[in-house]
């Protein structure tokens, strides 16, 4: 199990899979359609025909463009799962992950929604690790609201990290307030 994959990336929808099947099949058709027409010469129905072409070649396209997305975001996530320290510097990630610019393809995969449980500290050049399962027994993680929006969020003591809704940064710090918050739920 991957602390750092979301359900996007593990779990793939069947409707999709029958889609993109039906995309596939579309496409032979017209491409016969389009052989036939210009056999017999009718050129601007051959052309109209070629539009359809690329309306189904779309979603086939960008289902590569995720399905390349996804390897990569599971190779990124697996080296992960093996690093024990609770960051590592983005120098390492870019020498020890094989695939190109890693950094910036977690920076790109957070925001489409593929991984998730990770922060990058630009400032430090640092890859934070915030599993959940990983940290919380140790008490080094706690509960904090967001000053901008309010809502809570998972955060290791000591640590700057983004806010998952509105983008703001959080300061992992612990305040009167937020210690009382993590009691009520703790019970
Ligand atoms: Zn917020």
């Amino acid at each position: 199990m991957s602390l750092y994959l979301t359900s996007k990336v593990k779990e793939r929808s069947k409707s999709r899979k029958i889609y993109l099947g039906f995309c596939a099949f579309m496409e032979i058709i017209i491409i016969m359609a389009i052989v036939s027409l210009l056999k017999e010469g009718k050129w601007e129905s051959a052309l109209l025909g070629l539009l359809f072409l690329l309306g189904f070649a779309r979603p086939i396209f960008r289902e590569i463009i995720m399905e390349r997305d996804f390897r990569n975001a599971k190779i990124i996530a697996s080296y992960l799962n093996g690093i024990s320290s609770e960051s590592i510097e983005m120098q390492q990630m870019n020498q020890k992950i094989p695939i190109g610019d890693p950094v910036n393809k977690i920076e790109s995969f957070i925001k489409k929604g593929y991984l998730t449980n990770i922060h990058l500290d630009w400032e430090n050049n640092l890859v934070v690790l915030l599993a959940e399962n990983k940290f919380v027994n140790s008490g080094r993680y706690i509960e904090i609201d967001c000053p901008n929006c309010g809502a809570k969020t998972m955060i290791l003591k000591g640590r700057v990290k983004t806010c998952e809704y509105c983008g703001g940064t959080l300061l992992g710090k612990k305040s009167e307030l937020n210690s009382k918050a993590v009691d009520e739920d703790g019970k």
